[in-house]
């Protein structure tokens, strides 16, 4: 249930309804909008309360959400919601563009990579420390020595750093270099690792899982809400499908479906959504016509030498020819994408 105030409401009268609510044992969340606050009512809601939370003062409507996610709906929140990290806006006017290798492998490539994904306009850097990986035999990823060089290449450049926490044990160490914590595909259902990063006040970007519909991801992104960070962006990185000549299927649709369903940013990751570098190319140019917040690009320096994902990175020269694309179709739907500073 939501609880829509008057504009102008007595903070007063806010805090009745609040208490009521508190009072049958449910949970009241509040959003104070720019025009009118609003409550979400968390719990089995008792007959009658609707009735009697329309009688209360200030209270202008209350709306009966049939959707089985409340903090993550567009009727909780009418407003964008609007996330800050370093320079970059997510969820403003205009696209922010994550770049980065799959993983941190060694000094000289996490700086060199950095360097040049600042240099063609990239506001934030990503890199893997920790490594979801299909194969136990993969590379897993260089735990705390690859966050410690995310942050030697944050001081090079100034680029905030986006990267994935996999267990919640690793929570409180990874929050200490990431900018941005990245729940990845796999974890996406793994309420221990949305509750732990739901009780942080780093901003999450939590990946669709691979097989999640969109109501699942934004009940998985509830959980975060729930637990009172507010800072979330989604990120639609490519669903399985029955055709096998990419490796997910990258699911535009999901971007205009969530921006209807949620206020919550949604970037789009063609690098995992496509696994091939061709086609990460267009894919992205399609993101950001279809509406993106965002964009998250593998690159790296060398990419038949990475350690993950080589196949699908980009060269930098070949992200430097991309970001100089998005910049005219983002233009041409009156959006701007920054300008290598
Ligand atoms: C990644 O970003 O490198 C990654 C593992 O992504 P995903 O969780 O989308 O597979
Ligand atoms: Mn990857």
């Amino acid at each position: 249930m939501i609880v829509v105030m008057a504009r102008g409401t007595a903070s007063e009268d806010l805090e009745k309804v609040r208490e009521r609510i508190e009072s049958r044992g449910l949970r009241a969340q509040i959003n104070l909008g720019e025009e009118r606050a609003v409550i979400g009512v968390m719990g089995p809601i008792p007959p009658d309360f609707k009735d009697e939370m329309e009688l209360m003062q200030g209270v202008s409507e209350v709306v009966m959400v049939s959707k089985p996610y409340k903090l993550a709906s567009r009727e909780f929140h009418p407003d964008n919601t609007i996330i800050k990290v370093g320079d970059a806006v997510i969820g403003g006017p205009d696209p922010v563009i994550m770049a980065g290798p799959c993983s941190v492998e060694d000094e000289e490539q996490m700086v060199s990579t950095a360097k040049a994904v600042k240099a063609a306009g990239a506001t934030i850097l990503r890199g893997g420390a920790f490594k979801p990986r299909t194969s136990p035999y993969s590379f897993r990823g260089m735990g705390e020595d690859g966050l410690k060089l995310l942050q030697t290449a944050k001081q090079e450049t100034g680029l905030p750093i986006i990267t994935e926490v996999m267990s919640p044990y690793d929570l409180d160490l990874v929050s200490r270099y990431a900018d941005v914590l990245q729940v990845g595909a796999r974890n996406m259902q793994n309420y221990p690792v949305l509750r732990r990063a739901g009780r942080s006040n780093t901003p999450v970007l939590l990946k669709r899982g691979m097989s999640a519909t969109i109501n699942e991801l934004l009940l998985a992104a509830e959980y975060i809400l729930a637990e009172g960070n507010e800072q979330v962006i989604l990120c639609e990185r490519g669903v399985r499908s029955f055709d096998t000549h990419t490796r997910n299927l990258l699911d535009l649709t999901a971007i205009p479906v969530v921006k209807s369903l949620s206020h919550l940013p949604i970037i789009a990751d063609p690098s995992h959504g496509t696994g091939i570098r061709e086609k990460v190319i267009p894919m992205a140019r399609a993101a950001v016509a279809a509406g993106a917040d965002g964009l998250m690009i593998e690159v790296h320096a060398n990419p038949p030498e990475a350690r993950s994902d080589g196949v699908q990175s980009l060269y930098p020269d070949q992200f430097g020819e991309l970001m100089d694309q998005i910049r005219v179709i983002a233009n041409a739907i009156g959006r701007e994408v920054q300008q290598p500073v």
